[in-house]
């Protein structure tokens, strides 16, 4: 079962973030990442296995800086479990980043009409088809401002499902 984390505030969002994903772990997962805020540009950071290997990988790459963020730990249901699997997943034009718990029932027809819209896709999941179509909808009407565009992306979308979604221009 997957776990879900989000934090804003003044503490450094990564290491908030791995802390709250480890009190996650006991409920079994094959892959863990966070997503944070950095200077008006979200960075992911993710990866098969356990949440060890995410720390070790941020310690080579660089931990995201930022006090606006979200971290997943993975149960796959949609795709296998690899490090493009892994959630949080970045919309095509890094507008917006998504983890989500349970399935997109409908992300099929989702799927097609943003691949109308110019969408293409990177991993197996249903949860990139989320991240995509809220960020379609923000982009069609900015000024409603983010809450707008992800109370209309759940009207569109069908299934049992808990997300957490941040965006680049509002941290
Ligand atoms: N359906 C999503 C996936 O396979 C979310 C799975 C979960 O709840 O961890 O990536």
């Amino acid at each position: 079962m997957c776990g879900i984390v989000g934090y804003v505030g003044d503490r450094d969002c990564a290491d908030v973030l791995v802390d709250a994903l480890s009190k996650l772990e006991y409920r079994g997962y094959d892959s863990a990442g966070i997503a944070v805020v950095e200077k008006g540009v979200i960075k992911v950071e993710k990866c098969k296995g356990r949440l060890a290997n995410l720390v070790d990988k941020m310690a080579v790459d660089g931990k995201p800086q930022g006090h606006c963020g979200i971290g997943h730990t993975r149960w796959a249901t949609h795709g296998e479990p690899n490090d493009v699997n892994a959630h949080p997943h970045l919309s095509q034009h890094g507008d917006v980043a998504l983890v989500h718990n349970g399935i997109v029932e409908n992300y099929i027809e989702l799927r097609d009409f943003l691949t109308e819209q110019g969408y293409s896709f990177m991993s197996e999941t249903d949860t990139e088809i989320a991240a995509n179509l809220v960020e379609h909808l923000y982009r069609s009407n900015r000024e409603d401002g983010p809450e707008a565009a992800t109370r209309e992306a759940l009207s569109l979308i069908s299934g049992a499902f808990a997300l957490g979604i941040i965006f680049a221009d509002h941290p």
